[in-house]
């Protein structure tokens, strides 16, 4: 006859204080994935969200944070971009007036020459 082995978890009640036991694996399991036991007087105990659901909130909550952020870098990149635009742009303007002045300034030459 070969003996089997089955480690045992022990518990004590939160409402009634009564001390008992379960298998580990089917603690863990509990514990893991969510779910009740009831002690030998009837309470209910357990966990209602167990351990992969809490990562799993955790890790989408991440996620989440990790999307925000991004988001938070494009709207300052846009306005970057918007600033360099406005930047260029007078730029631009500042070259247009440069070659203004001196079109105005050949044509000052050209007239104080002939005089
Ligand atoms: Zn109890």
């Amino acid at each position: 006859m070969t003996a089997i082995t089955v480690s045992q978890t022990n518990i004590v009640c939160g409402s009634c204080g009564v001390p008992h036991s379960m298998p580990t694996q089917q603690y863990e399991t509990i514990q893991r994935e969510g779910g009740f036991w009831t002690c030998p007087n009837g309470h209910s105990r357990g966990w209602a969200i167990g351990t992969d659901a809490k990562k799993l909130a955790e890790c989408e909550q991440e996620k989440q944070d990790m999307q925000d952020h991004i988001d938070e870098l494009h709207v300052i990149q846009e306005r970057v971009e918007g600033a360099d635009l406005v930047k260029q742009s007078a730029i631009v303007g500042l070259r247009n007036t440069i070659k203004k002045l001196r079109l105005a300034n050949k044509k000052l030459r050209t007239r104080l020459k002939a005089e």
